[in-house]
């Protein structure tokens, strides 16, 4: 292993971080013999150096879950919820250790980081106890000749792809559905946080994984790698989170075989705080809604907007707040706002806060990148934001909160829906009726309603329109990594 950090180093004593490629069941280097460095965000000095896989290696990740895919789709579903379940209880054991390596590889707050840790263990202890209840149906015919017998069968070899911004929870909410079905996989996470993904691995492997039910491959070079395990005639699944834009890219190379897809792609959440909303609570929610991870979620609310009345109530709550956050080294104990994960995101973000500024917008905090070394930028909270900027369409993936006034009820679901992303909305307000009936109205997969966080395992999450196609977690989760088998049977 190479690990050149100090802070890296001590962690590494005490968890077991991989670096190496997984390829069945055996940790080995990249055949080039090329590494990939994984950089701290916060100080941007180089944490460690992984393997940095080709198309070759990606071929040996596929063919080592090929080959273990029959076993592992013949073996008891009580035997691989087993294996979950110990896996579930070692993430627990690890949890500390797990969330610093989070935080020095991503850059998360540590209170974020740990909270990621206990979402991303509850995905392998929901699917140990939803993967023994793989339930099909028997019923008869309409015309009377026959029994119709349906079942579900695991997909096949799966190809995961994760992004950086919970490399734990994002890899375990494939990981864990796809092996309780009974499907063998190929994990690529991120480039900029593959030391994550490499623990957890690890993790399972002490948990006994058998040799090739999980391989993980990590590489700077993801096109060719990703394409050659689309276009292995040995792959049945595409399990992708990540932008649209990449997703988009996928889709088009996993039509050649006809992949079964799932695809958790971007967001540009909506928040919207009703006159009658209770502002404070509102003002809550807003916070955890914007600020998780820096505003580096899918789920982030990117755009607000606030009924007249409380416009200036809620501005002022939410100023006060966003003003008092602690942002600096995510691994720093004080830290609530870690850096964002690259120099080109910080770039990103404010291009579209300027983008907005220069249409009008006022910048009541924040409103430009921070000083100094590191990838950070700080809070910020725009009002008067005009409904052609940028910010209110892009995903902005930062602690940016433009806010935008409305008047009537009627003119903000135009508002709301005017967007091709549609994977979450969050909604305020003190009347439940009227909430579930404006719900019915978004287009969108998730609301929050009163809530500021909607993420739960037994959930199904998943977007509409360009965020996504399929759901993980909750039942429908599983399903995504079956096929579902009717056989018409004399009786
Ligand atoms: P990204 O650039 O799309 O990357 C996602 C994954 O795809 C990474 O593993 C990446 O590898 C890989 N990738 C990039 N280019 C590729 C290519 N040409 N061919 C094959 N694979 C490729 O997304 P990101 O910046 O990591 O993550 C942020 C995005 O993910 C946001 O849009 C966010 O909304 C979305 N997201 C969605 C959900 C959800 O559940 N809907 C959850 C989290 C994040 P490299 O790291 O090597 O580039």
């Amino acid at each position: 292993m190479t690990v050149t950090d100090a802070t890296m180093s001590t962690l590494v004593d005490s968890i077991e971080v991989p670096t190496e490629l997984l390829v069945a069941g055996v940790w080995r280097p990249a055949a080039s013999g090329r590494r990939l460095d994984v950089a701290d965000p916060a100080t941007s000095l180089v944490l460690a150096s992984v393997a940095d896989a080709d198309a070759g290696d990606a071929a040996a990740a596929i063919g080592a879950a090929s080959e273990a895919a029959a076993e592992w789709a013949a073996t008891a579903p009580r035997a691989r919820a087993d294996l979950l379940m110990r896996a579930f209880h070692l993430m627990l054991d690890r949890s500390e250790e797990l969330a610093r390596l989070i935080s020095l590889e991503n850059g998360k707050s540590l209170a974020d980081a740990r909270s990621e840790v206990s979402y991303a263990a509850e995905f392998f202890r929901w699917y140990a106890e939803e993967g023994v209840r793989l339930r099909g149906q028997v019923g008869r015919s309409p015309g009377g000749a026959n029994r119709l017998v349906v079942t579900h069968q695991p997909v096949g070899v799966s190809v995961l792809i994760t992004p950086w911004n919970f490399p734990a929870a994002m890899a375990t909410r494939k990981i864990a559905p796809a092996l309780a079905a009974g499907c063998t996989a190929v994990l690529k996470p991120a480039a900029e946080t593959p030391l994550t993904a490499l623990a957890v691995a690890a993790l399972l492997l002490e948990a006994g994984l058998p040799p090739g039910v999980l391989n993980v491959v990590t590489t700077s070079d993801p096109g060719p790698v990703v394409e050659a395990m689309l276009t292995d005639p040995r792959t049945r699944m595409l399990s992708f989170t990540g932008s649209t834009e990449v997703g988009r890219l996928l889709l088009r190379t996993a039509a050649d075989q006809v992949l079964k897809c799932g695809m958790e792609l971007g967001g540009n959440a909506p928040f919207v705080v009703l006159a009658d909303a209770d502002v404070d609570a509102a003002v809550d929610g807003a916070m955890v809604a914007k600020m998780r991870n820096g505003g580096q979620a899918c789920t982030a609310a990117n755009r607000f907007f606030v009924q007249a009345p409380v416009h200036d109530a809620f501005v002022e709550g939410l100023v006060a707040r966003m003003a008092a956050v602690q942002v600096g080294p995510g691994t720093d104990e004080s830290t609530q706002c870690g850096p964002l994960i690259n120099d080109e995101a910080v770039r990103k973000v404010d291009v579209l806060v300027r983008d907005a500024l220069d249409r009008g917008a006022r910048a009541l905090l924040g409103g430009r990148p921070a000083d100094g070394p590191g990838c950070f930028y700080p809070p910020t909270v725009l009002v008067d934001v005009p409904l052609d900027a940028r910010v209110l369409h892009e995903e902005v993936f930062g602690p940016v909160a433009p806010v935008v006034r409305f008047e009537r009820e009627e003119e903000v679901l135009a508002m709301v829906n005017d967007t091709t992303f549609g994977l979450v909305s969050y909604l305020y307000t003190g009347d439940l009726a009227r909430g579930l009936r404006l719900a019915e109205g978004i287009e969108s997969g998730m609301v929050g309603l009163n809530r500021g966080l909607v993420s739960d395992p037994a959930a199904p999450f998943g977007g509409t329109k360009q965020s996504g196609l399929g759901r993980e977690g909750s039942t429908e989760g599983l399903l995504e990594f079956m096929e579902t088998q009717y056989v018409a049977t004399s009786w």
